[in-house]
């Protein structure tokens, strides 16, 4: 049921994919509730996938988990990292998912016999999602992006669904139209052409925009945003220029300056109830982006990088963001590398570095595989499935250990210094994970008991163990001291455990289990005592999908405090 005088906001692309919507709804979200309003933020997937659970992350970036265990587009990461707090399942849409509700009403003779339609019963599924999601966490805003482009096939039904809305609650909808202003290089001049095509296009859905985001290189200047707004017949101070940043944090406080929340309040008929305080904001986007702070080198070495001729890092968001925030509450700018555990594999291999883009630069010549490490201040593994470059993150983890270069792992790379523990400590030679070694010798690493009927039944899609859990944390242990708590609750995405037969010797060969489920069972942080080793730390949970600008992960900040002694030393 659709809450009486709930306002929505939906943000739709123009011209091309990859220009920002994530960013702008993002920031839409961060200046209505700073300015009171509770908000909601919608991610539409206009894909067939159910969820993102499936997905290859070369192909679609990271899988975002939800503290209910959806797994999700990497926009919701970012909606969450603005809005500092969880959003929940109903937040989240796929064509998939939607599809799926019809179908199965369908077989349980939810349509009373009648022909189900795309119009109205597909559509009309979607408005039911919409309003469902406005009626959670007692928001009185959504803000709703509709992924892929206007004119694309894929959304069409979601756009329809948005224009059915906006019959249904005339005065509580609001169309935001992100578009992009090409400056050709041949030309050197910015064009308006294509988001006027874009605007018609919209147009011929029955559907007129708001406010036009006009995003470019270059700021849009008086003259051209007069032509936007009378060929888009949008209200000129509705035409706000959205040129290229630095960092996607800058991008709340630009909208400010051009007082885009007070206008949509306005236009939503809304009062502003008090000025949005975005000083903490600010300071943060400083601190981030301060090209002074002493930099920090941090080696991520992982393998979901390559796409065709692109390399992206996207497979990462929230490792590297996470990273970002602790770095910028310590004063210190990470320098992130990326290191490919495959060409660990080799005898000799070359660095790319990460840049601020997300793009990854190439450097020419070789080095000795793992020698590459030591000029870093700290490794991380990420998460990761299969066996391609596992031998070379087990190499890396090894050479951290060695050479006391703070170590931090997360989900596989958590289970991947388990097991590099187990072979070079324990001298279990044999030891591994069955999910590359199904008759494992010593499988220090195992499939979840729960797990092992799923995969019998090929049944992958949202079957994994994710989302939230607790965890407690023993005492006198560094994560203990990191979160400064006894329980915690982290979010999990992994079919694969520590093997508890083999908790006993590894503890009695060094190796501390802090963390575990509260009935003691399922082991989900391990580390080496500080008096081993400076921070060699593992978790079977993904700390990174909770660090936020303003809150970020204690673990990430112990783990960079690690790395800053060990430059120190150097
Ligand atoms: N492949 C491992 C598992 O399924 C780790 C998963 C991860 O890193 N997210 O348990």
């Amino acid at each position: 049921m659709a809450k009486e005088g709930h306002k929505y906001i939906f943000v739709l692309g123009g011209v091309m994919s990859g220009v920002g919507k994530g960013v702008v709804t993002s920031s839409i979200g961060l200046l209505l509730q700073q300015k009171g309003y509770p908000v909601n933020l919608v991610k539409i997937d206009p894909y067939l996938n159910v969820d993102a659970g499936t997905m290859n992350p070369t192909e679609h970036g990271e899988v975002f988990v939800l503290r209910s265990g959806l797994e999700t587009d990497q926009d919701m990461g970012n909606y969450e990292r603005f809005l500092g707090r969880d959003l929940t399942a109903e937040d989240y849409m796929t064509s998939g998912m939607v599809y799926q509700s019809v179908i199965n009403r369908e077989r349980a003779l939810g349509y009373h016999g009648k022909f189900v339609e795309a119009i109205p019963h597909v559509r009309d599924e979607i408005i039911e999602r919409m309003e469902a999601a406005a009626s959670y966490n007692g928001s009185r805003i959504s803000v709703i992006e509709i992924g892929g482009t206007v004119g694309d096939f894929q959304n069409a039904l979601f756009i329809e669904a948005a224009r059915i809305m906006k019959i249904k609650h005339p005065d509580d909808v609001l169309f935001v139209m992100v578009s992009y202003l090409p400056v050709p290089g041949t030309i050197g001049e910015m064009k308006t052409k294509p988001t006027q095509s874009a605007v018609r296009e919209l147009n011929s859905n029955g559907v007129q925009p708001d406010f036009l985001i006009a995003r470019s290189t270059h700021t849009l200047d008086e003259k051209r945003k007069e032509k936007l707004a009378i060929w888009c017949n949008v209200r000129k101070e509705h035409v706000i220029s959205a040129p290229d940043i630095s960092s996607i944090y800058e991008a709340p406080l630009n909208f400010e300056k051009d007082k885009l929340g007070d206008m949509l309040l306005d236009a939503l008929k809304l009062p502003e109830k008090r000025k949005a305080s975005l000083a903490e904001w600010s300071r943060f986007v400083k601190a981030a982006t301060n090209k002074k702070a002493p930099e920090i080198s941090i080696a991520i070495v992982g393998k979901y990088f390559d796409t065709g001729d692109f390399v992206l890092s996207d497979a990462y968001l929230s490792v590297i963001e996470a990273i970002k925030f602790s770095a910028a509450k310590l004063g210190r700018h990470a320098k992130i590398t990326w290191v490919n555990s495959k060409d660990l594999e080799k005898a000799t291999t070359s660095l790319r570095d990460v840049r601020p883009t997300g793009r990854i630069g190439r450097s020419r010549g070789g080095t000795k595989a793992t020698a590459v490490l030591g000029k870093f201040n700290g490794i991380i593994v990420p998460g990761g499935f299969g066996e391609s470059g596992i031998e070379g993150k087990i190499k890396a983890i090894q050479f951290a250990r060695e050479k006391k270069i703070p170590y931090f792992g997360l989900c596989y790379g958590m289970q991947l210094m388990v097991i590099e523990y187990a072979r070079n400590v324990l001298k279990l030679k044999n030891a591994h994970t069955t999910e590359i070694q199904k008759n494992s010798q010593d499988p220090v690493v195992d499939v979840m008991l729960e797990q092992k009927k799923h995969l019998a039944d090929n049944k992958y899609g949202g079957t994994m163990r994710l989302g939230s859990y607790p965890a407690y944390l023993k005492k006198g242990t560094m994560a203990r001291a990191a979160y400064k708590k006894e329980l915690v609750d982290e979010r999990h995405r992994h079919r694969y455990e520590i093997n508890s037969k083999y908790v006993k010797p590894l503890e009695a060969a060094g190796l501390v289990f802090s963390g575990t489920s509260p009935d003691g069972v399922l082991m989900e942080i391990a580390e080496l005592p500080r008096s081993v080793h400076p921070f060699m730390l593992g978790t079977q949970f993904h700390p990174e999908l909770q660090a936020r600008p303003l809150a970020p992960h204690p673990l990430f900040t112990e783990f960079l405090r690690a790395a800053i002694a060990q430059k120190r030393k150097k």
